[in-house]
């Protein structure tokens, strides 16, 4: 008998239909004999309309983020009640569990808590009873006992958070695609599925926009050593599998992603002295923002410009902040951009394999796509590009690291 953990993603309970195929899948492994814990999303775009609830109370004017967390905590509230029901109906016994019920302890800042520990005790009382204990992703309570959120997408690293906790044998992540693919499949038809990837080429998609799974789950699975399945819950075929070390798929690259969260801020005629990019940079962290692809060019007549990027969501606050820093160092002007976005490549093949980027950017000039700014690492290269280019770049790329997939 095993313990397994099954999550399942907003879109595969959407509505009773899709909620009564999740009963379905869940118990197929709960009759096999073993002990099922779900983690479940809101359901559908539950989220987005409730934050869209907030925005018509709050207009412009930022919402407390406790009382965010207090609405947003009440989608997950609906998709595990009803499919506690659903898997009742079905004739199995069933239980759901709030966050908190769960044991999740979290940090307390609101709307991006951390997981701090999950007191399983109660989790484990329900198994023992021989229930499907079905827990609601996303949440937890702060030391203050109040609800908290763990960041959109956040139910992923709830599953991982319960196996980790449990050392649970197997975590699945049911979503509405068969697994991880080398591009988007809904928009790139030569997509392929990879049976295996690595923890560290999953990380980088994930943190480069590629939605299949949150990048924090990733984090935790990796430090935990807990295998990930990400699978369809609607076509059960077998998924792809994250773990340390895959089997080598001879493959340069393992996927190609598109960001458009992004925003490029420019400060031009910086005073070129020792400490003036600490200074600039550090006033953005203090506010949680971060800070991905930056460049500086350089000094010429005592000057210097610095161009970076955030994520667009926080594109306005960051914009605020440096043109507060310009002013007060006397630089020049302010640009900002927000109508790009970032294309990556990302692959463990790279680090053994010359000539990587090159095949990058040549797929973008046969397109004649322009390069704004480009940062690379280890196992993966991005480029900053024209938002309207974006995805005829990432199929330019992807057609050209897999030819014979059309
Ligand atoms: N319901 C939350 C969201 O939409 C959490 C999740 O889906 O994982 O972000
Ligand atoms: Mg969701």
């Amino acid at each position: 008998m095993s313990l397994i953990v099954q999550k399942f993603g907003g879109s595969s309970v959407k509505d009773a239909e899709h909620v009564m195929n999740v009963a379905r899948v869940v118990t197929d492994t709960y009759k096999k004999g073993n002990s099922v814990v779900v983690v479940v999303s809101a359901q559908g775009d539950t989220t987005d309309d409730l934050i869209e609830k907030a925005a018509e109370i709050n207009g412009d004017s930022l919402a407390s983020k406790r009382e965010m967390d207090m609405l947003l905590a009440s989608g997950e509230q609906i998709s595990i009640s009803l499919l506690a029901m659903a898997i009742q109906k079905l004739g199995y016994p069933a239980v759901s569990l709030l966050g908190w019920q769960a044991g999740f302890k979290t940090t307390s800042s609101h709307t991006w808590a951390r997981i701090r520990k999950v007191d399983t005790s109660r989790i484990k009382q329900e198994l023992d009873q021989k229930k499907i204990v079905v827990v609601a992703g996303f949440q937890g309570l702060s030391r203050y006992d109040d609800i908290t959120t763990l960041g959109r997408g956040g139910s992923d690293t709830s599953a991982v958070a319960i196996a980790a906790a449990m050392h649970a044998d197997l975590c699945q992540i049911y979503t509405d695609v068969e697994g991880v693919y080398t591009a988007d499949p809904r928009k790139i038809k030569g997509a392929i599925k990879l049976n295996e990837i690595s923890y560290d080429e999953m990380l980088e998609l994930a943190t480069l926009g590629a939605q299949v799974l949150n990048n924090r789950s990733v984090e935790m699975a990796k430090k935990y050593n807990i295998e990930l399945e990400v699978l369809s819950s609607l076509t059960q075929k077998p998924g792809t599998i994250v773990k340390e070390r895959p089997k080598m798929e001879k493959m340069l690259i393992s996927g190609v992603a598109k960001d458009t969260n992004v925003a490029r801020i420019s400060v031009t005629c910086i005073p070129d002295k020792p400490g003036l990019a600490f200074k600039m940079f550090s006033k953005l962290s203090a506010r949680d923002i971060n800070v991905d692809i930056i460049l500086q060019s350089i000094g010429r007549d005592g000057t210097k410009d610095i161009t970076f990027t955030v994520p667009k969501d926080k594109g306005a606050e960051a914009l605020q902040i440096i043109e507060k820093f310009a002013n007060d160092n006397g630089t020049g002007a302010v640009h900002y951009d927000d109508k790009i976005a970032k294309i990556s490549i990302v692959g463990a093949g790279m680090e053994t394999h010359a000539g990587v980027a090159s095949t990058m950017f040549e797929a973008l000039y046969n397109r004649q796509i322009n390069i704004q700014m480009i940062s690379t690492s280890e196992i993966k290269v991005s480029v900053l590009i024209d938002k309207r280019d974006a995805d005829l770049a990432v199929e330019a790329i992807h057609d050209k690291f897999f030819p014979d997939n059309d």
